[in-house]
């Protein structure tokens, strides 16, 4: 049974010592529980605030030495709940190991699901998260102009694919030309910048004439800058992330631009609102299973995935999700 635990905790960026992988004993179920074999992970942006020695309220800090948590597809190999059998292919939360106890309560029945990793991305809760965000809080309006960073990743090619299906025009945001191309060839975005070119805020602008009504916030950083001054009068803002700060270990120095912040929310009447996709399950996720199901069936929602063989694997990929290495939604294949 390998693990991979914390080893240390990040200071800025995590690096490869930051873990360890470890041979842990396969543990017995008992009575009422059941033993996983772990055949896809999830790595997710989340997991950086983890790794942190006070995590937000929404998840919790791994103590150094343990598992790092993550969400997985797994295969039960042995069972002693009443229903769950040996060989029942689940959604579960073993984290980064190759098996785990589970007492069942985490675990979600896939079935016979033809491809179960994207029970992780665009048909779990990536694809959910973007639903939420774009659909209930930023409310797309047929011909406005919805924006959204990270666009070729696992949240953000979701919303740029929703908001063109409500009649939205899509602008993506990602990191390098390639990105960016498939954004708009693949994935029918309007238009997609990159995020590292020098003229990044002036190409912005200019792909964006009217304004931006929506906008998806997955990055933060001197993305939103360059998005802040176009947003228009009454916009919507999803916070849902702001991965460019999270390996932050202080606030940025000064001048503090709050007050930039405020004012433009003030003039333009912006809605800016945070949320947290695990407050939503319930009837909200059949709604959005269902719909986005269709959607993938019939190919009008592309989903991509970034697969990575061996659980050995996972730190490296993960630090290289924090840098924008990702194309497409990031799974470790950790057994067939
Ligand atoms: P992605 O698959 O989009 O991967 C992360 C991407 O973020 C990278 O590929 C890169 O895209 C971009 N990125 C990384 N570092 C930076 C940086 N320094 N500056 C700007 N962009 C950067 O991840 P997810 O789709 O899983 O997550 C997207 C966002 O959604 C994250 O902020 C995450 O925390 C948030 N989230 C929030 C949830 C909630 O409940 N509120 C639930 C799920 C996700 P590129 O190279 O194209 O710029």
């Amino acid at each position: 049974n390998r693990r991979v635990v914390l080893a240390a905790r990040p200071n800025g960026l995590p690096k490869p010592s930051d873990f360890r992988l470890e041979q842990a004993a396969v543990p017995e179920p008992g009575a009422g529980q059941v033993l996983l074999r772990t055949l896809y992970l999830s790595l997710d942006p989340y997991m950086r605030n983890m790794m942190d020695p006070v995590a937000p309220i929404y998840t919790t800090s791994i103590p150094i030495g343990a598992p790092i948590a993550g969400g997985t597809v797994n295969r039960v190999v042995a069972s002693k709940h009443p229903k769950f059998g040996s060989g029942d292919l689940v959604l579960g939360n073993a984290g980064w190991q190759d098996y785990a106890l589970s007492d069942g309560s985490d675990l979600v029945p896939l079935g016979d699901m033809a491809k179960p990793s994207l029970a992780l991305g665009g048909l779990g809760m990536p694809g959910f998260t973007a639903h939420v965000g774009l659909l209930d809080i930023g409310e797309p309006k047929p011909g406005e102009t919805v924006a959204v960073a990270a666009a070729t990743g696992a949240v953000g090619s979701a919303v740029g694919q929703i908001a063109k299906l409500k009649g939205a025009r899509a602008v993506g945001i990602a990191g390098g030309a390639d990105k960016c191309r498939y954004a708009v060839e693949e994935l029918g975005f309007d238009a997609c910048i990159d995020r590292r070119d020098p003229r990044f805020a002036e190409l912005l602008a200019a792909a964006c004439p009217d304004g931006i009504d929506a906008y998806f916030e997955n990055v933060g950083g001197e993305v939103f800058d360059a998005v802040l001054p176009l947003l228009n009068v009454g916009a919507r803002v999803p916070v849902c992330g702001f991965i460019s700060h999270y390996n932050d270990q202080a606030l940025p120095p000064g001048p503090n631009r709050t007050p930039l912040l405020m004012s433009a929310l003030l003039q333009k009447r912006i809605r800016m609102q945070g949320f947290i996709i695990l407050d939503h399950y319930g009837e909200r996720f059949e709604t959005f299973r269902r719909e986005m199901g269709a959607w993938v069936e019939q190919g009008r929602v592309k989903l991509r995935e970034d697969r990575v063989d061996g659980l050995e694997n996972a730190p490296e990929a993960f630090i290289g999700l924090l840098q924008g290495r990702n194309f497409g939604k990031l799974v470790v294949r950790v057994a067939e």
